[in-house]
């Protein structure tokens, strides 16, 4: 009898949901007996649950703001009980009291918050954070590169163990959901969240993307098991190339762009079975990516035949009306976004988004079947992600332990090896490093003895401005890195310029050059680390790329010393510092390496390990130039004759994808298997590296293809695989990398994928191949 219900269950289920009317192959394959669970929740449920299912309220609006002192977290019990048992709420964010929370005190919110969930309507909340670059509003969890650093390694491992282990820390305290990864392309070098993502290239934020999916959810999206949690990809899509380079303002990107770069990391990652997505806060030709069905309904939905949840960004319905105009009042805005496909709305301070949402399904203004097409949906991720599973994790204690602590030495060590290599050496003149022990060092500049820059945002806080405050002591700075490394006795820190740690993230103090110029009469050498403070989202906006005129004035003051000056950069994004790059020996780009960056960076400097991470974008030299590396033809070309002088230079200061070593690498014999291809070949590139040097190294060979003629303008290069390899002095390896003929396919002048009949320049290295496709073929599917 129940097998016979639950089949009853399951067709209505298959009639009810997107899978059975789409030809597509699911994105998630489908489980029939969930499905049916669903349905028979789904048909029970009144029309104010299923509202209340898809809104979502920052946990401050539940908090008792006035009792929670000293740390210690209350609920306002009164808004508690209106928020689930009025309301029927479906999912509470963020951290609470805005700072990072105990394990023990996470597990009590979460468990309680369920507990009254489940009591008040028989449905679990489900609880999101934004956790980018380990546990990070998690107090003792441990914090890795962001994943700008991540990217720079080129080792797609590092963003599976990173997403692996902040799973496992995150499900420790009961979080189940959170809010990564980024894989916005870091395109506009002015943007303030340019480091929250995997670099300018799409295939990078692609592949780098896909593999922190994977760790944060394991291999069976359906069934996610007590060791990780659900992820959340973000921002759909183009967020990252605001034209003015402010957060939250316009990009300009052509139908064609999006299809081919910007969804290129969605798509692979909702096909990995990404369980979630969150949508763009800003808008992309006057149309807000919150309205957009085409994109939310068309492209991930049904194109894809993805049955996932889509969440809004924070408060973004209300933009459509109060900042973007297209809405007339709240109401009008949440009837476009539903319609457009929004599931569940972040409207973190108004519960208003139910009354609205249920007058709306009133008024016949948004359909029913696009309510139950939503709680669907979230109901489904609840399942997968385990809310229902009362004996596998939610209650604390049955918490299932993989590893002996919290944040166990293994991870620390594992935090302190991916920071090593994701921090670039740019330049190194004379071999100044590895710099040997006994010399006597002056370390400078604002960034030297933080645990807050070497971090930077979604650390410990929103801003990551409260890190030194919490944690000092605990990890070490670069200063206390270089002391544990070259002994107390040989380094001196005199900073000269200090940030002021105020509001304002740019503020710094008077500046005291010529104190760290005195203190330079003693060192064999200046290690002067400048670069930025911490900042997140808007407050991180920026009127002037130039890296600050204090830090330009330090160096060039530290300069007139003589004395070698080893230059460390540490910071979200490229300040341009054109002027004092030919003032140091060696360059150092350690971006955000986290916690354990600062040693790190004392094992590298020292040569106690290697470096091997490469440019994940391209960096200014002047601020009125910013490029990426897969630029048009047109924008590089130089002088040309006669009497009109093109001169569009690619004047940089590192190209993407450049990265030094203490040791050298040769590349030779790059080979194809098919030098003549047509669409459905598969293309496999061999090239063999050899290290050439005298220390052991790692490096990433890549491969980048130029299409010599198309029907658009081509770009210059584009990157289509990269593998790390691993070699001792002398040795030699043969790196086989693999591409689909259909990866060097472009989005055509209809808007429609195309590989074009004509010949490709294949390199690796210094190596180059010509390869020619013989038959041009057109797809008339969106996605191929
Ligand atoms: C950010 C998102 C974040 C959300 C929730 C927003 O302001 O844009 O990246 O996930 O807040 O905290």
């Amino acid at each position: 009898m129940k097998k016979l219900i639950l089949s009853i269950f399951a067709l209505v289920a298959a009639l009810g949901n997107s899978h059975a009317q789409n030809s597509v192959k699911p994105c998630i394959p489908e489980d029939t007996k969930m499905e049916a669970e669903i349905e028979s929740r789904l048909a029970k449920m009144t029309i104010d649950e299923k509202v209340g299912q898809m809104c979502e309220l920052s946990i401050d609006i539940i908090t008792d703001a006035k009792g929670s002192t000293g740390g210690k977290f209350l609920f306002n019990n009164e808004k508690v009980n209106e928020v689930f048992d009025k309301y029927k709420v479906g999912s509470i964010l963020n951290v609470p009291l805005s700072v990072a929370q105990p394990p023990e005190s996470w597990r009590k919110i979460i468990y309680s918050l369920n507990q009254k969930s489940l009591k008040s309507f028989g449905i679990p909340e489900v609880y999101g954070v934004d956790q980018i670059h380990g546990a990070s509003y998690t107090l003792g969890a441990t914090f890795f590169p962001q994943p700008i650093c991540q990217a720079a390694s080129f080792n797609r491992n590092i963003p599976f163990r990173v997403s692996e282990i902040s799973a496992y820390e995150s499900r420790d305290c009961l979080i189940p959901w959170v809010y990564a990864p980024v894989m916005d392309l870091g395109r506009q070098p002015m943007w303030s969240r340019m480091w929250e993502s995997f670099g300018e290239d799409c295939y990078v934020n692609s592949e780098m993307a896909a593999q922190a999916v994977e760790g944060f959810q394991g291999t069976d999206p359906n069934h996610i098991d007590m060791y990780h949690v659900g992820a959340c990809i973000k921002h759909f899509m183009a967020y990252g190339v605001p034209v003015n380079g402010k957060d939250r303002t316009p990009s300009s990107v052509s139908e064609r762009d999006l299809r081919e770069k910007y969804f290129m990391p969605f798509k692979n990652c909702l096909q990995h079975g990404a369980l979630s997505l969150m949508v763009n806060s800003s808008l992309n030709n006057g149309i807000p990516f919150h309205a957009n069905k085409e994109l939310l309904t068309d492209w991930v939905k049904n194109e894809l035949n993805w049955d996932g949840m889509i969440v809004t960004d924070w408060a973004d319905i209300d933009n459509l009306y109060k900042r973007d105009h297209i809405a007339a009042n709240k109401k009008d805005a949440i009837a476009l976004a539903i319609n457009a496909g929004i599931d569940m709305s972040m409207d973190p301070y108004d519960v208003g988004f139910c009354t609205d949402l249920n007058e709306l399904v009133q008024e016949g203004r948004v359909p029913m079947s696009r309510i139950d097409d939503a709680v669907r949906r979230i109901l489904r991720f609840k399942y997968r992600i385990g809310l229902f599973d009362e004996k596998t994790w939610n209650n604390p204690d049955k918490i299932a332990k993989k590893y002996p602590d919290f944040a166990c030495k293994k991870f620390a060590d594992e935090a302190t090896e991916f920071a090593e290599e994701g921090e670039v050496l740019l330049k190194n003149n004379d071999n100044i490093l590895p710099l040997a022990k006994g010399k006597k060092i002056l370390v400078a500049g604002p960034n030297a003895n933080s645990l807050r820059t070497i971090n930077g945002g979604w650390s410990y806080t929103w801003q990551g401005n409260k890190t030194d405050e919490l944690v000092k002591g605990k990890y070490n700075t670069i200063y206390d890195a270089l002391c544990n490394k070259y002994g107390k006795d040989n380094v001196t820190l005199c900073q000269g310029v200090t940030y002021k740690n105020s509001d304002n993230w740019q503020d710094e103090n008077a500046p005291e050059i010529d104190k760290a110029v005195s203190a330079a009469a003693d060192a064999d050498v200046i290690i002067a680390c400048v670069g930025e403070n911490s900042y997140c989202e808007t407050p991180g906006n920026l009127e002037d790329i130039n890296m600050s005129a204090n830090q330009r004035d330090l160096v060039k003051a530290l300069a007139k010393t003589d004395k070698p000056i080893i230059l460390i950069l540490n910071g979200g994004r490229p300040r341009v510092m054109g002027d004092i790059e030919p003032l140091a020996k060696a360059v150092v780009d350690v971006f955000l390496p986290g916690n354990y960056g600062g040693d790190a960076l004392a094992n590298l400097l020292a040569g106690d390990a290697n470096f091997s991470a490469k440019m994940p974008f391209t960096y200014p030299h002047h601020v009125s130039s910013l490029h990426t590396y897969d630029y048009k033809p047109c924008e590089n070309l130089g002088e040309m004759a006669g009497s009109y002088n093109y001169d569009a230079k690619m004047d940089i200061q590192w190209p993407f994808g450049y990265g030094l070593s203490y040791t050298t690498f040769k590349y030779s014999n790059l080979k194809v298997n098919k030098t003549d291809f047509t669409a459905d070949d598969e293309l496999e590139f061999t090239v063999d590296v050899t290290n050439t040097g005298s220390v052991e190294g790692k490096e990433v060979a890549m491969l980048y293809s130029s299409e010599l003629v198309a029907s658009i303008s081509p770009d210059n290069k584009r990157l289509r695989n990269f593998e790390k390899v691993d070699l001792k002095p002398g040795e030699t390896k043969t790196v086989t990398m693999k591409i689909k003929a259909s990866d060097l396919a472009f989005v055509g002048i209809d808007n429609k994928w195309v590989l074009e009949q004509g010949e490709f320049v294949m390199r690796c290295g210094d190596q180059l191949l010509h390869i020619n496709c013989t038959q041009t073929k057109h797809w008339d599917t969106p996605n191929i």
